[in-house]
C-alpha cells in the first residue's frame, strides 16, 4: 500500500500540491487526472522520489520513504518522451537497471538475458532485441520504455503521460497494452493523464486533481455518475 499523507509542495510562492491525501492499494491501476498545471506530475514525482515535499509523508507499506531515493523505493518510471539510450540496443536498454547493479544484487548474464526475453514477449516485441531505438516506431519505443521500467521488478510502476506524444490510434492500442501488462504482472501502477477518456477507460480508480488538490477519488463509474464537486462534474461528469 502506498499512503500519501497531507503532502505540500511549493515552487516559489505557488503551491503545486496543497495537502494531498491518497491511498493506493497493492495491485491497483490508478489514474491521476486533471488539467494542465493541476499538480499531477509533481504528485507522481513525489511518489517516485524524484521530488521531495515541503510537508507531509509518503509511506510504502507503512515505511516512511518521504526522503528516500527513487532507487531505494524500487520504482519503475516511464517518461512521456521515452528517454531510451540511443546508442544501446533494445535488449541493453531493457537490461540497463539490472546491468548497473553491483555484487550480489546483480543477476548473472543468463538470468538477465532470460528476463529481457520474457519482457520482450510480454510487450509483444519478440525478436527486436538487437535493434536500436531509431529503428523502432514511437509506439514500439514506448513499449521498450515500459519493459525497461518493469525489468527491475518495481514495487510500483509510475507513468507520466505515457502515450502523450503518440497519435490517436497508437494511443488506443497502447492503452490496451498497459492494461494487459498490468493484469499479467499485477504491479501497482499509477499513470498521469489529462485525457479523461483514457483515465476512465483504463483505470481501476481515478484521482481528479485541480489546483494542487484532489477533488475526488473513485472508480470511473463513481466519478462519472456521482461527481462530488462542480469541478469534477465539469471535467468528467454527466454534463460532458
Ligand atoms: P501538465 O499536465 O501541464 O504537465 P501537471 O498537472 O502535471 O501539468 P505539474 O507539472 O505538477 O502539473 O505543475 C503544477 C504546478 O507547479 C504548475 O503551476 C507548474 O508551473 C508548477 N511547477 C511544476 N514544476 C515546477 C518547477 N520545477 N519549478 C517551478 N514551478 C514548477
Amino acid at each position: 500500500t502506498i499512503s500519501i499523507r497531507s503532502i505540500e509542495k511549493k515552487f516559489g510562492r505557488y503551491p503545486a500540491l496543497n495537502k494531498v491525501d491518497l491511498e493506493i492499494a497493492d495491485g491497483e491501476l490508478l489514474a491521476l487526472l486533471g488539467p494542465s498545471g493541476s499538480g499531477k506530475t509533481t504528485l507522481l514525482r513525489t511518489i517516485a522520489g524524484l521530488e521531495f515535499p515541503d510537508a507531509g509523508q509518503v509511506l510504502f507499506d507503512g515505511e516512511d520513504v518521504t526522503f528516500a531515493s527513487a532507487a531505494a523505493r524500487r520504482v519503475g518510471f516511464v517518461f512521456q518522451q521515452y528517454a531510451l539510450f540511443k546508442h544501446m540496443t533494445v535488449a541493453k536498454n531493457i537490461a540497463f537497471g539490472l546491468d548497473v547493479r553491483k555484487g550480489k544484487d546483480k543477476p548473472d548474464k543468463a538470468e538477465i538475458a532470460r528476463r529481457v526475453e520474457a519482457l520482450l514477449k510480454l510487450v509483444e516485441l519478440e525478436g527486436l532485441g538487437k535493434r536500436y531505438p531509431s529503428q523502432l516506431s514511437g509506439g514500439q519505443r514506448q513499449r521498450v520504455a515500459l519493459s525497461r521500467a518493469l525489468a527491475v521488478q518495481p514495487s510500483v510502476l509510475l507513468l507520466d503521460e505515457p502515450f502523450g506524444a503518440l497519435d490517436a490510434t497508437v494511443r488506443k492500442s497502447l492503452r490496451k497494452e498497459l492494461r494487459r501488462v498490468h493484469d499479467a504482472t499485477g504491479v501497482t501502477t499509477i499513470f498521469v493523464t489529462h485525457d479523461q477518456e483514457e483515465a476512465l477507460e483504463l483505470a481501476d480508480r481515478v484521482a481528479i486533481l485541480n489546483k494542487g488538490q484532489i477533488e475526488q477519488v473513485g472508480t470511473p463509474d463513481q466519478v462519472h455518475e456521482e461527481p462530488e464537486t462542480a469541478f469534477v462534474c465539469g471535467f468528467v461528469g454527466e454534463a460532458n
